[in-house]
């Protein structure tokens, strides 16, 4: 066989090797856990964050004090109000909205590049920032909802995590009813009874959206070359 037929057909039999990170190339995407506070979503990003390194965490801008502990750009960018006007006039949001009495907004520039590169992005945010983005990005974007087991057990987690007065959580409680109102809104929902079997369900659901035919952005030509690969050709 001449070197570059040999070449060539070496080339075809790699291209159809379903290992080859071109069969593996895909698009990222996007994922919102929303929940009331208190229903266990930010210990479930945390744990997926630390466990998956294809994941990347989107770090909100908000106008609320910086409670104990948190860290100003791990948590969020804690800005004021002028600080946060400017994000939105300058259209530095891909979604933004007023939460209790303050604003929150998911900040537009990582988004799109983690995307592109086949990076995915989780979205600690709630039902009116994932409308947003649901009009915004179509079907980049898959919802969770995560409910707790009772109202009795969200109301033990708020005040079991002590980073709230009575008066914050009492206010979070009746929020909470808001936001579970949205429940059907979502392409799943989860009930967080225990929080292992609820990061192995949020798991299964990564696993099997990556492998959504559209994001699977190598397999035209690993199809192509498969077909042209034939011995029957
Ligand atoms: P917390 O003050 O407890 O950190 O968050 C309060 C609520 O704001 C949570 O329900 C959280 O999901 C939501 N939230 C956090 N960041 C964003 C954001 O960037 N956009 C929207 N729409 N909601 C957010």
């Amino acid at each position: 066989m001449p070197l570059d037929v040999a070449a060539g057909a070496k080339a075809t039999a790699h291209m159809a090797d379903p290992t080859n990170s071109q069969l593996r190339r895909r698009r990222g995407l996007l994922i919102v856990l929303s929940s009331p506070s208190g229903a266990g979503k930010s210990t479930i990003s945390r744990m997926l964050l630390e466990s998956d390194p294809h994941i990347t965490l989107s770090i909100s801008a908000t106008t609320r004090p910086m409670r104990p502990g948190e860290v100003e750009g791990v948590d969020y960018h804690f800005v004021d109000e002028a600080e946060f006007q400017r994000m939105v006039r300058e259209g530095e949001f891909a979604e933004w909205a007023p939460v209790f009495d303050h604003h929150y907004g998911s900040p537009q520039a990582p988004i799109k590049a983690a995307l592109r590169e086949g990076r995915d992005v989780i979205f600690d945010i709630d039902w009116q920032g994932t409308q947003q983005l649901h009009a915004a990005m179509g079907e980049d974007l898959v919802r969770v909802f995560i409910l707790p087991p009772s109202m009795k057990e969200l109301d033990r987690r708020l005040h079991e995590r002590g980073t709230d007065s009575d008066e914050v959580i009492a206010g979070r409680m009746q929020r909470a009813a808001a936001e579970i109102s949205h429940w059907a809104e979502y392409d799943y929902v989860l009930i967080n009874e225990d929080m292992d079997e609820c990061l192995r369900e949020v798991r299964s659901i990564l696993d099997a959206e990556r492998l959504k035919r559209w994001r699977q952005a190598g397999l035209v030509s690993f199809v192509r070359d498969l077909v042209a690969s034939s011995p029957a050709q």
